[in-house]
């Protein structure tokens, strides 16, 4: 029997991918090995968001490199952000990623996936890997997740639409992933309904811009979703996952969003559904008009001020977290400090900030310059997430303490739980009891900046 192995890097999209790529290959009968080192099939899903990500994956080459001297058997593929074209080592026309590493063999565009075992017997024809006609394994949106990403089945998962025509001059999604294409809204009321049935009681969407879901000019084309009217598709989602609290849903959140995409009608529903969590994670990226317009961003400061005014207003107490990216091209330090002023002023709970990295293949990197030094990244970094982002953090926390919470335990190692409030806050906290996948009141004793910590009522 042969063995895969998934080094998985990036989103939570790529781990929803992953686990649409574990029952792929177990169709193809392969076994989940336990380590890197003893499987036969190797598969990086990658991140092109940071060059640290595409490092990492370089860095395992050398690894295989080693292993393959040592006589050891074994098929590399690597798939997600970093691969434009899928191909084999022996295809005529073959990704770049083949003239940048000796040790591959499979290059897989992830929504080619179902182009796996052609590749793979391409590269060896007398290899036993069987020819797959099942209809649930020819279309990717069709081939069923295994959803291991969580310890426990009480949280999943679940991909709503893939690729992306936003185009930010600084992303590759759009190249990499291709084009918005939604999927079938019966088959994700089927898959949150078998879910629930099952054990869940939290979803969380997922896809590029998931508040876009049947907006995109594919969806248009295809008129999938013109028997809706008027009404936003991804709202007519949300209320029908919504109705499966009946069956034990408690918590439906999703990711991630944007703001051209975050409508009134979508802000009423946050507000009205039985199940949504009150929590939302909106991307800013700058703070200032003039970035904002260089990356593509489509939005201006005031209209994103608006929407997290209107969440405020419609959700009182809703946690909002963004993603920042610092020292993108020509930020000047005017620009800088609007953005930190912005992201002060907007009182952010929690931010991902990134330092700009040039990735090859977006607009930014044909057409505007890369001009900023490593050195002022740094420090830009440094004082948005060392300065403000640790005291916005803290100050969030500190609103819990004393206040019972309820923690849907996400893990637990001897008595030590560790798990996420309905604001999706770490929580920390001691039982004796097992309690993996189960929803449990929790009373704040103590907020750091990261973490909360409490005592199971
Ligand atoms: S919205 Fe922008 S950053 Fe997000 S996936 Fe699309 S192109 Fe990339």
């Amino acid at each position: 029997m042969s063995t895969y192995h998934i080094q998985t890097y990036g989103c939570q999209m790529n781990y929803s991918d992953t686990e649409r790529m574990e029952s792929y290959l177990q169709a193809l009968g392969y076994d989940k090995a336990p380590s890197f080192e003893e499987a036969d099939l190797i598969m990086f899903n990658t991140c092109s968001i940071r060059q640290s990500a595409e490092d990492r994956v370089y860095g395992h080459m050398r690894t295989i490199e080693q292993m393959r001297r040592q006589h050891k058997k074994i098929t590399v593929v690597i798939t997600g952000c970093m691969v434009r074209k899928s191909s084999s080592r022996y295809s005529s026309e073959r990704d770049k990623l083949f003239n940048t590493t000796r040790e591959l063999d499979i290059a897989l565009r992830t929504e080619e996936l179902p182009k796996l075992a052609a590749l793979a017997r391409e590269l060896d024809p007398e290899s036993k890997i069987p020819e797959i006609k099942e209809e649930s394994l020819e279309d990717y949106f069709k081939i069923s997740p295994t959803h291991s990403s969580h310890q426990s089945k009480a949280q999943a998962f679940v991909a709503i639409s893939n690729g992306c025509d936003k185009f930010c001059t600084y992303c590759i999604v759009p190249y990499s992933r291709g084009r918005e294409k939604s999927r079938d809204i019966q088959e994700i009321l089927k898959e949150c309904t078998q879910l629930v049935e099952n054990g869940c009681k939290e979803i969380t969407l997922i896809g590029q811009t998931v508040n876009s879901y049947g907006l995109s000019q594919y969806d248009k084309e295809e008129k999938t979703f013109e028997f809706l009217g008027e009404k936003e598709p991804f709202i007519y989602l949300l209320e029908e996952i919504d109705k499966l609290h009946t069956k034990g849903l408690v918590r439906l959140s999703f990711t991630s969003s944007h703001p051209k995409d975050m409508s009134d009608q979508l802000i009423e529903a946050m507000a009205n559904l039985k199940t949504i969590m009150p929590y939302l994670h909106l991307p800013v990226q700058a703070g200032d008009n003039r970035t904002l317009k260089r990356m593509n961003r489509t939005y201006t400061v005031e209209h994103y001020r608006k929407i997290i005014e209107k969440l405020r207003k419609a959700i009182p107490g809703i946690s909002i977290s963004t993603d920042i990216i610092v020292g993108f091209c020509g930020e000047t330090d005017e620009e800088f400090e609007n953005t930190y002023k912005f992201f002060d002023e907007m009182d952010f709970e929690h931010g991902y900030i990134s330092q700009y990295s040039e990735r090859t293949g977006t607009t930014a990197a044909r057409f505007i310059k890369d001009d900023i030094s490593e050195a002022v990244k740094q420090e830009r970094w440094n004082k948005l997430n060392d300065n403000l982002l640790r005291q916005k953090s803290k100050k969030a926390h500190e609103r819990f303490l004393g206040k019972t919470v309820q923690v849907l335990v996400e893990s637990q190692e001897g008595k030590k739980c560790l798990g996420r409030s309905e604001h999706f806050k770490t929580v920390q906290f001691q039982s004796g009891r097992k309690l993996l996948g189960e929803i449990v009141p929790v009373k704040i004793t103590k907020a750091m900046e990261w973490i909360l910590e409490g005592e199971l009522v």
